[in-house]
């Protein structure tokens, strides 16, 4: 029989199969063995806490929800009589469907990816240790426990309470089960190789190693072999807000492991955040605040599901993910933000539309944007890292952010010639300008390394002159925000006509009319139109297009995301230095339709297409290329030719 037909409340013990991402990612927490085991206790007690946080923000709408006299408490019970490790919360609680819903399932979608992508040990399982680093969320349980048994209690009005249990293989049982007020038992029947788990002290170094900000009081008690209660009940958890503490007396492994409670678990054991902040503002608006830039672009940044930053009002959770504090592109933070400002007793909708809300954003966002700037002033390496994570979100900024705009354009980085992979900002391009340069140049493609072999660059490289690599499909649309930066008009080297320095124009530009002239009669509308060229010295020919219209690679990044876009015609340039022109050049003053000059324009034009990875007749380039061969060998007159 399938779940799905079973009523809400079974009389009798019915058994549903795990999803089969469940089932995935139970192999691989319970295959990991020797790993740090420990974990599972946060997670149970995170668990327990939003929990709480849940019953007490459902109480503000829902004035039926039950238990809301109950002082929120979280128990820890080892019970050394049953081998039974027990975590329970008054917290909201489930009903049957959500707890067969919760517990059979998988709430991040990216889990079970996530998990696959783990750095593999030689013996292809996950790392050791690596699995205890980050969250499995309730299913880490079954690292101590072959069995376990849920007994929850919704405290929705009427709700009935169920026993949930599972053995961790394939599958669980659903029953009716007893429990008299809201929230969740936990019963972990502990492996034998987990008996440890009971030891009062171990429980409460775990407690404090991990959950000591909890907010909500964690008490531990004992049952020892005979059945009698140990010693009173104590809470072990200091529950003071991490972020009320003074930084002065937080270490970087504190600031880690509350990393890791904001990230959710989702941490791997190199991730540490790249930087962080916390800070405290009193006016105009009361807050406290830590964030973090992780070290890598976290899964959901683009998904629905994307995380925002915690809201807490007065050291009470009241947005587990709040999209008000921060603009949009700056979504890579994590952290929390809480506030004296906030009031408690509204609803969610309302508090969305706060003002405070709005005067923290203000802050935050300020706060945030120094920070990558101190961090680009004064450790580079770290900035370098943070850009190549998220450099395509401050790049959004730019675009959507007037306000910012002159911190953000600071804050770019681009390749470079001449840099050997360092990335470099708009005011170190600026400052490192040789005199005579005018312009900022830059070229705009899919690979750094070719497009530093472009012939397009060599005007600028036979002057000294660096040019700016751009291979993010965005970059173009940011060089058109910003247009000049320091004065100086941002020139992309494959568009328009190069203005050079008046003292370096060509000297006769005129001299290569007759050529140009039988180009253009050659070519026809493959080009729109043929010049001498200003920007090559050692190549002898180019394509550039006009100053006006879509560059080449924006018509390809358009065409990518699916726009039709007609080629268009471009021109060709010709190096009047160049002595295959200059050959070329002769023979068509000698006799306009000479045969050779013709394809040699062909051969010209070919070549340009070349140099840039298009050609758009190949196989009349490989003619004509082999008819100039076979002329230099001597073989002239053969079938290739025609
Ligand atoms: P996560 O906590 O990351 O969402 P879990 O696998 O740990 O994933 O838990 C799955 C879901 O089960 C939770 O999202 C929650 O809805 C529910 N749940 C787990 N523990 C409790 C609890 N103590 N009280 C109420 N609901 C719980």
């Amino acid at each position: 029989m399938s779940a799905s037909e079973q009523p809400t409340t079974p009389a009798s013990p019915t058994t549903h199969a795990f999803k089969a991402e469940v089932a995935a990612v139970l192999r691989l927490v319970t295959n990991s063995l020797y790993t740090n085991r420990d974990i599972f206790l946060r997670e149970l007690i995170s668990n327990a806490s939003d929990a709480l946080d849940k019953a007490r923000f459902t109480a503000l709408v829902d004035p039926t929800l039950e238990g809301q006299e109950l002082p929120a408490k979280i128990t820890i019970t080892a019970d050394a009589q049953r081998r039974v490790l027990v975590v329970e919360d008054n917290g909201i609680g489930m009903t049957p469907a959500e707890a067969e819903q919760n517990l059979g399932t998988i709430a991040h979608s990216g889990t079970l990816q996530f998990l696959k992508d783990a750095p593999r040990g030689a013996d292809g399982r996950p790392e050791v240790d690596l699995i205890g680093q980050f969250g499995v969320g309730f299913y880490s349980a079954f690292m101590v426990a072959d069995r376990i048994d849920v007994t929850t209690r919704s405290a929705q009005a009427g709700s009935a309470a169920v026993l949930w249990s599972s053995t961790g293989d394939g599958g669980f049982t659903i029953a009716p089960g007893s429990r008299d007020v809201r929230g969740t038992r936990i019963e972990l029947h502990l492996r034998e190789d987990a008996k440890d788990y009971l030891d009062r002290s171990k429980i409460e170094g775990i407690v404090k190693r991990y959950s000591d900000h909890v907010l909500h009081p964690i008490e531990v008690a004992t049952i020892d072999e005979a059945g009698a209660a140990g010693e009173a009940a104590h809470q072990v958890n200091s529950a003071r807000a991490f972020w009320s503490r003074s930084a002065k007396e937080l270490t970087d492994e504190d600031y880690a492991e509350f990393y890791k409670h904001v990230m959710g678990g989702f941490v791997l054991p190199s991730d540490k955040p790249l930087v962080r902040l916390h800070a405290t503002m009193d006016a105009p608006i009361q807050f406290k605040s830590v964030l973090f830039v992780p070290s890598r672009r976290p899964m959901d940044l683009f998904g629905e599901d994307a995380k925002h930053l915690r809201l807490y009002a007065r050291r009470v959770l009241v947005m587990e993910s709040c999209d008000k504090l921060l603009p949009p592109y700056l979504r890579f933070f994590r952290g929390v933000v809480d506030s004296e400002d906030l009031p408690l007793n509204v609803s969610r909708e309302m508090l969305q539309e706060h003002s405070s809300l709005a005067a923290i954003r203000r802050q935050l966002t300020r706060k945030a944007i120094g920070l990558l700037v101190d961090t680009a002033k004064d450790d580079a390496e770290t900035y370098t890292k943070i850009w190549r994570e998220f450099g395509v979100f401050l790049k959004e900024g730019l675009h959507t952010d007037n306000a910012h705009r002159e911190q953000l354009t600071e804050l770019l980085r681009f390749d470079c010639t001449g840099k050997d992979g360092a990335l470099v900002s708009l005011r170190e391009y600026v400052d490192a300008m040789p005199e005579g340069q005018e312009a900022i140049y830059y070229i705009a493609g899919e690979s750094a390394e070719d497009l530093a072999r472009s012939p397009h660059l060599e005007a600028c490289r036979a002057r000294g002159w660096a040019v700016l690599l751009m291979t993010d499909a965005v970059d173009e649309w940011v060089v058109q925000d910003l247009e000049r930066y320091a004065e100086r008009p941002l020139v992309n080297v494959t568009q328009g006509e190069l203005t050079l320095p008046a003292s370096e124009a060509p000297a006769d530009a005129g001299e290569l009319a007759p050529l140009c002239a039988r180009a253009r009669a050659v070519l026809g509308d493959r080009v729109k139109d043929v010049r001498p060229s200003r920007r090559l010295t050692d190549s002898a020919a180019c394509l550039v297009d006009d100053e006006a219209g879509l560059s080449r690679n924006m018509e390809r990044i358009l065409r990518m995301s699916g726009r039709e876009i007609a080629p268009k015609a471009r021109i060709l340039e010709l190096n009047g230095g160049h002595p295959f022109v200059r050959a070329a050049l002769a023979r068509v003053a000698e006799r306009d339709e000479d045969p050779n000059a013709t394809l040699w324009i062909e051969l010209l034009f070919d070549q340009a297409g070349i140099a840039e990875g298009l050609v758009p007749d190949p196989s009349g380039a490989v003619r004509r290329i082999q008819r100039v061969l076979d002329e230099v060998a001597g073989v002239g007159g053969q079938g290739a030719t025609r």
